[in-house]
């Protein structure tokens, strides 16, 4: 089995990266040694940290100019990414009657309107230059679906399809596209369900963690140049820690 490639002074982006999936996500691929730009809607303005490698960057991933703007600053000051990881996301549990319009919208907008941005904005550079990884965070509830998830199922169904959409016009081009859909994850993304004092949700203490999605995003990203990991799906075993 070949050696995982090393992406060491790669220069990596990642979505949603102030806590959750994002976070583990970020420190991973710095613990690898890119360096990591990661945008959050609640970090300061452009921050370096982490001994220079990593820049937090202020941005609603939500609003296209600001996605444009946030960058129009990376390429400029950093250069173009290697690795482009959009994880961004907002989670919804309701039944479809009690769902408003906003709701749905705003559920659309982070987690399907936003890699689209992003990848607009980007895939022209990468393509030009033949080489990038581009992974999407979709989830389960990307090819299952389950009851009162109405605006949650249409976001993660619409970017499986955005991601095979690029997956086929990125085809040959050396710009690879991975979409990585994990089953439940531990994450304060569920603080707000409670789902161990609900039936028919997976106890906190039996999910994944947060860890587990950023190994395998590590794992489709150091693949030799000739691999496109095209797709990973995690779900917990159910034996945690046994
Ligand atoms: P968290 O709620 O813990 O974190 C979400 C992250 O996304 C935060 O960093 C948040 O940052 C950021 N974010 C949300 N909206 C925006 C926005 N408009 N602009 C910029 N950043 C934004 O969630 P998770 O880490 O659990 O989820 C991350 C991804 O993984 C999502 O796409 C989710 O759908 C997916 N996923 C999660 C699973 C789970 O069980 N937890 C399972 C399967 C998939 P801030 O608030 O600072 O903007």
């Amino acid at each position: 089995m070949s050696e995982p490639v090393p992406i060491t002074q790669k220069l990596a982006l990642v979505t949603g990266a102030s806590r959750g999936i994002g976070r583990a996500i970020s420190n991973a691929l710095l613990e690898a040694g890119a360096r990591v730009v990661c945008l959050a809607r609640t970090f300061q303005d452009r921050i370096i940290t982490a001994q220079g490698r990593e820049t937090d960057i202020r941005c609603d991933v939500t609003d296209p100019a600001a996605v444009e703007r946030a960058l129009t600053w990376v390429r400029a000051e950093q250069g173009l990414p290697d690795i482009v990881v959009n994880n961004a996301g907002v989670f919804l549990v309701k039944p479809v009657g009690d769902t408003t319009p906003a709701e749905f919208a705003a559920v659309l907008s982070a987690n399907l309107s936003a890699p689209f941005f992003v990848a607009r904005t980007l895939v022209p550079d990468l393509l030009r230059r033949g080489r990038g990884d581009l992974v999407t965070i979709g989830s389960i509830a990307d090819h299952v679906t389950f009851p009162d998830s109405t605006a949650y199922a249409a976001s993660k169904f619409g970017v499986r399809g955005l991601h095979q959409a690029l997956a086929a016009e990125l085809a040959g081009s050396g710009v690879r596209t991975t979409l990585v859909s994990p089953g439940p994850v531990d994450t304060e993304l569920w603080d707000p369900i409670d789902p161990d004092s609900r039936s028919g949700f997976t106890r906190r203490r039996d999910m994944l963690q947060a860890s587990d999605v950023a190994r395998a995003v590590l794992f489709a990203v150091t693949q030799p140049f000739g691999v496109d990991i095209s797709e990973i799906r995690i779900m917990p075993s159910g034996r945690r820690g046994s």
